[in-house]
């Protein structure tokens, strides 16, 4: 009503409010951030966003991850942007590099085969590394053993909206054990065995498929093929549990042992995906629809209500999701 002032809050109800966002209620969860020394403008941008978007009144601390030592730079301008603790991990060798028993000259030869086709990072190594790690180690690094959640998030990214809600939460009470924004085709160059190695390994361990999985999600034909469908996991919050779990680790073990991840390009975002879709309840996995999310070159800008709620700067227009190239639709399909 016109002239009337919102009343002046006391010190006591300031006091009041203050000591209820210390003590809410949060979850074990942590933000995971792989990175390289010369990661460190991109991923002072992400985490500022991240900051100013969600952790400045959530305070969750972040975990970085390394297969080199951080330098005094990256840690002490990364700490200055960051309200929370960061705790900084270097990666053992074990688990970043390619292991003895790899063929290198079939490695090799896969990689000048992925130039030929000129596929992205098609003869990187340290690219396969970073795409094995985070397939099968980053869950088992010793600084994330006390957190059941995460958020990976990567340099050069953005947040689009305002998150005024716990998104770590939504999953602890909800049960979910795998939440996205983008989803996309995979390049099947980079992966020509892998749907192959997946269903050798179900015909070895039946007991590990859900039955109200979402194979009909990665699959158009019952499992025969794989349609290329899987989550962006440059963005993902997950429940470290699932993949700490009996039925992933030997999903994993079973991949590690063909070696596609260096005689082809396995990335972990086809290994993530096609595990959750095949292990878990098809209602464990939660689209996060409301946070609007940039990697290059693709965006998710939530629409409707969810823009107007979350105070969004992206154009809803430029939105991944009705393109052709996104799994997205089919996605809302299943689910209806
Ligand atoms: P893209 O998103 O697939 O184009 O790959 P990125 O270059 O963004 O790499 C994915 C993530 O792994 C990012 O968080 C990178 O910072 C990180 N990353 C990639 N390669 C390396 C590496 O050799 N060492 C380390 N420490 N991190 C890496
Ligand atoms: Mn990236």
């Amino acid at each position: 009503e016109a002239g009337t002032v919102a009343p002046i809050p006391s010190t006591e109800d300031l006091r009041a409010a203050k000591d209820k966002m210390d003590n809410r209620r949060k979850a074990k969860a942590v933000f995971v951030i792989l990175a390289r020394n010369s990661d460190l403008t991109g991923v002072m941008q992400s985490v500022k966003q991240m900051e100013d978007r969600f952790n400045y009144w959530a305070k969750y601390d972040y975990v970085f991850l390394n297969d080199d030592d951080f330098d005094d730079t990256f840690k002490e301008l990364t700490q200055n942007v960051i309200g929370t603790k960061a705790h900084y991990g270097k990666i053992e060798s074990d688990h970043w590099h390619q292991p003895s028993w790899i063929d290198e000259e079939r490695a090799k030869a896969g990689r000048e085969e992925m130039i030929r086709n000129k596929v992205i990072y098609g003869f990187s190594v340290p690219y396969r590394n970073m795409c094995r790690f985070n397939s099968g180690f980053f869950f088992r690094h010793p600084l994330l053993a006390d957190y059941d959640y995460y958020w990976r998030v990567e340099p050069d990214v953005q947040f689009f909206c305002d998150i005024a809600y716990d998104p770590f939460l939504t999953m602890q009470d909800n049960g979910y054990k795998y939440g996205w924004t983008l989803s996309l085709y995979e390049y099947e160059l980079t992966i020509p065995t892998l749907w192959s190695e997946t269903k050798k390994f179900i015909q070895e361990n039946p007991q590990y498929i859900h039955k109200n999985n979402a194979l009909s999600w990665i699959s158009d034909n019952g499992g025969e093929s794989y349609n290329l469908c899987h989550f962006w996991s440059n963005f993902e919050i997950g429940d470290l549990n699932f993949w700490r779990s009996d039925a992933y680790m030997a999903y994993f073990n079973h991949l590690e042992k063909a070696g596609g991840f260096y005689y082809e390009r396995w990335g972990d975002a086809p290994v993530h995906s096609i595990a959750a879709a095949l292990f878990l309840d098809r209602n464990e996995i939660h689209w996060f629809q409301d946070i609007g999310y940039r990697h290059e070159p693709f965006q998710h800008c939530p629409q409707g209500e969810f823009h107007s709620r979350g105070k969004c700067w992206c154009d809803p227009k430029d939105n991944f999701d009705f393109e052709g190239y996104s799994c997205t639709a089919r996605w809302i399909d299943m689910m209806k």
